[in-house]
């Protein structure tokens, strides 16, 4: 589709004068793109009330915007809790993979990234597990819905993490957007379980001042292993929070740290500083404080020295992943996908499986690589 054309409707739609819309594509702030004869523009960045990852969807001059999903504020101490509710809360489970929206549009079932991209990839599978679902969900309660939550389990191209419940690749809703706004967690619960699509957990409901019931949950979401809690109002009136846990700060760290010049760098501080306020508010003994040392000293020192080894021992360092599409056809259009949004990856082994599922191993090249091998070469520190 021409990008004059999708400018001209988006335009019209929106009331936004079209050389407004050409200022903001040459800027960057908008990006053009196009998925099976659907044209969209991507916010890349805030601008006026859309937010970064709002998507305009546009075919046949029908117009739909799609609001990105908002930013959850972090919180490091559990006594911001009482300062932020009102009176009850929800706490759900803080699942560990990649923030998805699910829009119909054009008879299209789209799966959105937290970017604002319509992800191939997660489309397909997607729509291989819960197209029926979701189209039930869109023709009962209303075609403006966005259906939003997590894609977990370790065959897909973003967040590699295993999950006994979802192995490989499933969706998990965790909020219901209609316009930009969330509609009320026991109506979202209602249509969730109606349609039969998952949703993530709810670990329970609240008073604000309750915080021995949260550290409880916190403890056994830490024997669990799993990566923490997102707090909601009920009704959404105040906006959500986010606290992880001690496991998630050093499995972070373990896996960035397999990769020190790539994710390491942007890990380390953010991970250890929630691990800090952490420990404070825990008021740990001195034996504890000593245990926890270790755990991070060695999340950080194990998995960079590894890679040193591996290196050492003739082999690479690199990112590996699995994904699944329903033919060839999807594999090509996630590499081109790939490659337009300059991530480069390439395609390892390719099975086909059978009723034509293919299977694919791809392979990503870290920077660590390069540096590790210059640093064993020279000995020079590419660093001061
Ligand atoms: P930010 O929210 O600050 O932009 P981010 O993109 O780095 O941060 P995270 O720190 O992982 O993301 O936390 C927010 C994300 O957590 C949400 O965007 C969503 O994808 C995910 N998430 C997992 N479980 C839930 C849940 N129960 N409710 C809301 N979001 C959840």
């Amino acid at each position: 589709m021409a990008l004059n054309n999708i400018l001209e409707s988006v335009s019209n739609k929106l009331g936004i004068e079209e050389g407004v819309l050409k200022d903001l594509v040459e800027r960057r702030t908008l990006r053009p793109m196009e998925y099976h004869g659907i044209g969209y523009l991507v916010f890349r960045r805030e601008w006026k009330k859309f937010r970064e990852g709002t998507t305009i969807l546009v075919k046949d001059g029908e117009v739909r915007i799609v609001h990105g999903y908002p930013s959850i504020q972090r919180i490091l101490l559990l006594k911001a809790i009482p300062r932020h509710f009102i009176d009850d809360v929800v706490v759900e489970e803080k699942l560990d993979g990649y923030n998805v929206r699910v829009v119909l549009f054009a008879d299209q079932i789209l799966a959105i990234t937290r970017g604002g991209y319509i992800c191939p990839y997660t489309t397909a599978r997607i729509r291989m597990l819960y197209e029926e679902f979701l189209r039930n969900l869109f023709k009962k309660y209303g075609e403006n819905l966005v259906v939003c939550g997590e894609v977990i389990g370790t065959e897909n191209p973003y967040v590699q993490h295993y999950y006994p419940e979802a192995p490989t690749f499933d969706y998990y809703v965790f909020d219901i957007m209609r316009d930009r706004f969330f509609i009320p967690v026991t109506e979202r619960n209602e249509i969730i379980d109606d349609v039969g699509l998952k949703r993530v957990r709810r670990l329970g409901v609240i008073d604000k001042n309750d915080l021995d019931s949260v550290k409880e949950i916190i403890r056994k979401l830490e024997r669990e292993e799993r990566e923490g809690i997102v707090l909601k109002d009920p009704k959404h009136r105040v906006k959500a929070l986010k606290y992880t846990t001690s496991y998630t700060h050093f499995h972070d760290l373990e896996l960035g740290m397999k990769y020190p010049f790539d994710e390491g760098r942007g890990f380390l501080f953010s991970r250890i500083l929630r691990e800090i306020w952490k420990i404070y508010e825990e008021g740990l003994s001195e034996e504890e404080l000593e245990e926890r040392a270790k755990r991070l000293g060695l999340s950080i020192l194990k998995p960079a020295i590894d890679s040193i080894k591996l290196i050492e021992e003739g082999g690479a360092v690199y990112e590996e992943y699995i994904i699944r599409v329903p033919d060839i056809k999807v594999l090509d259009e996630f590499i081109e996908y790939m490659d337009k949004l300059g991530v480069h990856v390439a395609l390892a082994q390719v099975t086909t499986l059978e009723n034509g599922v293919v299977k694919a191993r791809i392979i990503k090249m870290k920077e660590t690589d390069l540096e590790y091998r210059r640093i064993l070469r020279t000995g020079y520190s590419p660093l001061d």
